[in-house]
């Protein structure tokens, strides 16, 4: 998934805020903690939980490439995007990891953030642009990584442009490079390709059961940033629409995708049960209306959900279209920067089917 920006609609970069939507604020959640140390802790157990964490990044990285690279492979026209999301999501559980969030199958001027409905019906065409974002977790680690598939060679060059830029970015990223640095990269990879980078979305850090845990890497040069830092878990995603898109994307009307936003409770038992089931779940990570359509029957299930969305208990994330209605292109590998390079956890191995 992607971290994005909420406002109407941009006429300038210097009017654009870069917000990472999925944000929420750790100190607010009641997730597990992972290097909190008791008085009987001593370093070496903090030096084996850190190792176990870079494990289960290694093994849910590894997990999500495979399912990525099977996802690439695929000819999904003439399927529909439920059977994209519930056959690519069963393919991460199979191997062993949960989903992270929600598939995203987002086609063509649709930049991101749309998951299936329960049957949902949209059929792939062959002219057709399709991003396939997908995320698995181990432990609340996670790996995000995303593939687009375009059966139309009309619009190769935009897949290219994005899988480019993200190789570019990759090569360059170690502890210490500025995250503006990379923007800069992909933004200058993506223009030399004759396309445009989408200003206002970007990359974002992760932590344990937290998807955009406050950095960001941004798609374009931007003054200030951070650097890249040792025992950081983050994702680049550079996003490309055509020389004929504005480069922005705003908020579409659909939103189906969720996350508990508080497990406060509210005055409605059945509410409460699903604000419930939702934590034991799903945790703070995004969910979708698929995922609980087998405890409460449609219909019911809409209506807690739009419930407890006016209660502020859950949040819904609306879908991001490119502002002159243009196609839209992405490339995702999840990293953990060293000080020779980085581990990218979504790297494709040789082996992998
Ligand atoms: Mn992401
Ligand atoms: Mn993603």
């Amino acid at each position: 998934m992607v971290g994005s920006a909420r406002f109407e609609r941009a006429t300038s970069a210097s009017q654009t805020q870069n917000h990472t939507k999925l944000d929420h604020d750790p100190s607010k959640s009641s997730k597990s903690p992972n290097l909190s140390l008791t008085d009987n802790d001593f370093k070496g157990t903090l030096r084996n939980t850190e190792l176990l964490q870079v494990d289960d990044y290694i093994k849910a990285g590894r997990i999500a490439a495979e399912v990525r690279e099977r996802a690439r492979e695929k000819n999904w026209v003439g399927k529909t995007v439920f059977e994209i999301c519930e056959e690519v999501e069963s393919e991460i559980k199979k191997r062993g990891a949960k989903c992270a969030f929600p598939v995203n199958a987002s086609i063509n001027e649709i930049a991101a953030h749309y998951t299936a409905e329960p049957n949902d019906p949209i059929i792939i065409q062959d002219s057709d642009l399709v991003k396939i974002d997908l995320g698995a977790q181990i432990n609340g680690y996670i790996a995000d990584t995303a593939v687009t598939v375009c059966y139309d060679v009309q619009y190769d060059n935009l897949v290219q442009a994005a899988e480019e830029a993200l190789s570019n970015a990759m090569a360059m990223v170690k502890v210490g490079v500025k995250a503006s640095d990379v923007g800069r990269t992909i933004e200058s990879t993506i223009k030399q390709m004759g396309c445009k980078p989408i200003a206002n979305l970007s990359g974002h850090s992760l932590e344990q059961y937290t998807i955009h845990a406050g950095k960001s890497i941004p798609n374009i040069w931007s003054i200030g940033g951070f650097a890249l830092s040792e025992n950081t878990a983050y994702a680049c995603e550079p996003f490309v629409t055509t020389d004929k898109g504005g480069g922005f994307v705003r908020n579409g009307q659909v939103k189906n995708i969720f996350a508990l936003n508080s497990r406060k409770k509210t005055k409605d038992e059945e509410a409460n049960r699903l604000l419930d089931f939702i934590w034991e779940n799903f945790n703070m990570l995004p969910f979708a209306l698929r995922w609980i359509v087998n405890e409460w029957d449609e219909k019911k299930a809409r209506e807690l959900l739009e419930y407890l969305v006016k209660k502020k208990a859950v949040q819904a994330y609306p879908v991001l279209v490119e502002i002159n209605e243009q196609r839209v292109a992405q490339a995702e590998h999840t990293f953990i920067p060293n000080e020779n390079g980085a581990v990218i956890t979504t790297q494709a191995s040789i082996n992998s089917t």
